[in-house]
């Protein structure tokens, strides 16, 4: 990078704001995607929009590419400058600048980490609802461009349903706003084509997020079943009763096992599958679907049931389930993961693929994910150093998202396409849809400097990807595997 660029971005942001030490790049390396690692030129860590803009400005003139970040939570290798260029790391811009409990709305920056919202609405009886179990680090602006989803996104749906508008550095430099502040807008919805894509439509500066009231009364189920089909059944039937559960995962007896080691929380553990049911709403609509739900629950011979009634109760289930890639970590130190989303009544004959593909692999696979969604979450557990163990968790990986797609499922749910999956998109998307899609990136990004390589495959056609698809993670420069 031109000592002269650095020179006016430090001039810019103050010399603390602007790294470019080889230990202070690498920290920006990797995101939770363990699989790729890429070391930006340059960190820059921008506090107002007009200091974003400014940075995005100087990237144009000297035709850099830039990459927006957050707190490098995601799964798909979103926030890695895979060009290289300047990173943008959103975390100073971290001040919720308004809540207003009459018309239910906040004001955020986007470095404001998606829990510490959550913590300041308490006093107002209202919570932001998309919650990622991630939700302790990740930020508002990553789960907008991820159009990130949750445990409570049965119910109350995914990061778009709670954005109203945006303020948006444009890749060329302009901050603007777009969407609307009121409950419905005519138009296209600009603000919803910029939830989800990835920042590789421009950089997202400030949120207007919608609130949503506590309910009167919450009460989460722990039921334990002696197969997997009965717990698969049990979630097809809570799904066509028509109740709406405020939340409805599903965990694995590997994954029971080891959230058990890690917090001794006494999951039951001869149980082959776990299920976590939340209900909310008043206290006699609750009432009414307990006597459904409990209905089901034994029409498909549930073995145990625990209900976590008190905050506390219901909180060290939420927690255990939150923090199972931590305890996953006990048994092999790093994970892959696919988050296809399948038809619910799929949920069984994917399971038991996913358990061939275990054997047949030799590799561990713990299950753990959104059931009411249909939105899976194999993780493969591998270690870095052992290639071959990488090879299979890659192919088995691969092997488990050609069947996810063969029965309808779609490629990522609430994880983002990033560089990770970009080369299995020509397997959902047709030739024109893709293009289509470049050509609204084109639109906003004529120069494509804004997070460049993501979403789109760089190979042609469906014909082209194979085995571990992604050529990032096998070879390449700054790359490992
Ligand atoms: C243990 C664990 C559990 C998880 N659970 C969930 C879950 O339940 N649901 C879920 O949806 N995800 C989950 N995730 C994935 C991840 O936390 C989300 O994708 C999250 O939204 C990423 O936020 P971040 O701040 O870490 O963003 P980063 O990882 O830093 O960036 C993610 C993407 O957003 C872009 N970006 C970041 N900030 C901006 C901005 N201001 N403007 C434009 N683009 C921007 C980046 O360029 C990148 O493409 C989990 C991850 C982990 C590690």
């Amino acid at each position: 990078m031109l000592p002269a660029i650095i020179q006016k971005l430090r001039n810019k942001l103050g010399p603390r704001y602007v790294l470019d030490k080889p230990e202070e790049l690498a920290v920006y390396e990797c995101d939770a995607c363990t699989l790729i690692k890429k070391s930006p030129e340059l960190v820059v860590l921008p506090c107002t929009a007009e200091e974003a803009a400014f940075v995005v400005q100087v990237c144009n003139e000297h035709q850099l590419p830039y990459t927006a970040r957050g707190s490098g939570t995601g799964l798909s290798g979103g926030a890695l400058p895979m060009r290289g260029g300047v990173l943008i790391s959103m975390n100073r811009m971290d001040r919720i600048l308004a809540i207003d409990p009459r018309n239910r709305t906040a004001t955020v920056e986007v470095g404001v980490v998606n829990a510490w919202l959550n913590e300041a609405l308490k006093p107002y009886g209202l919570f932001y609802a998309p919650d990622p179990s991630s939700q302790a680090a990740c930020t508002l602006g990553g789960n907008i461009a991820e159009n990130a989803g949750g445990i409570h996104c049965i119910k109350y749906g995914v990061t778009t349903d709670h954005i109203l508008s945006l303020q948006v550095v444009l890749p060329d430099g302009e901050i603007t706003w777009i969407g609307g502040n009121t409950r419905r807008s005519h138009g296209p919805s600009l603000a919803g084509l910029m939830v989800g894509s990835e920042g590789t439509l421009g950089i997202v500066t400030q949120a207007v997020v919608r609130l949503t009231p506590k309910p009167e009364k919450i009460r989460v189920y722990l039921a334990a079943f002696d197969t997997i089909a009965e717990a698969g059944g049990a979630v097809s039937a809570i799904i066509k009763s028509g109740m709406m559960p405020s939340a409805l995962e599903f965990m694995d007896a590997f994954t029971v096992r080891a959230v058990n080691q890690a917090f001794h929380v006494g999951f039951p553990e001869q149980a082959e599958a776990v299920l976590l049911i939340e209900l909310d709403g008043s206290s006699s609509q609750v009432a009414h679907d307990e006597l459904k739900l409990k209905e089901i629950l034994n029409d498909h011979q549930v073995s145990q049931i625990r209900i976590g009634e008190t905050e506390a109760e219901r909180a060290a289930l939420w927690k255990s389930r939150k923090a199972t890639v931590a305890a996953y970590g006990r048994y092999l130190p790093a994970f892959y993961l696919h988050d296809c989303v399948i038809p619910r009544s799929q949920l069984v004959p994917i399971l038991e693929k996913i358990d061939s593909v275990a054997k047949r692999y030799n590799i561990t696979i713990g299950n753990v994910f959104h059931a009411g969604d249909g939105n899976l979450h194999p993780n493969i557990l591998f270690d870095p150093d052992d290639s071959e163990m990488v090879r299979n968790a890659l192919e088995g990986g691969e092997e488990i998202l050609h069947a996810c797609l063969a029965v309808g499922g779609t490629l990522s749910g609430e994880h983002g396409i990033g560089i990770e999956k970009a080369e299995y998109m020509p397997l959902q998307f047709s030739a024109e849809s893709l293009e289509k899609m470049r050509l609204v990136k084109q639109v906003f990004d004529p120069a494509g400097l804004s997070n460049p390589d993501k979403i789109f495959p760089m190979r042609s056609g469906c014909g082209e990807t194979h085995k571990a698809a992604n050529p990032a993670m096998l070879t390449g420069e700054g790359l490992w595997i």
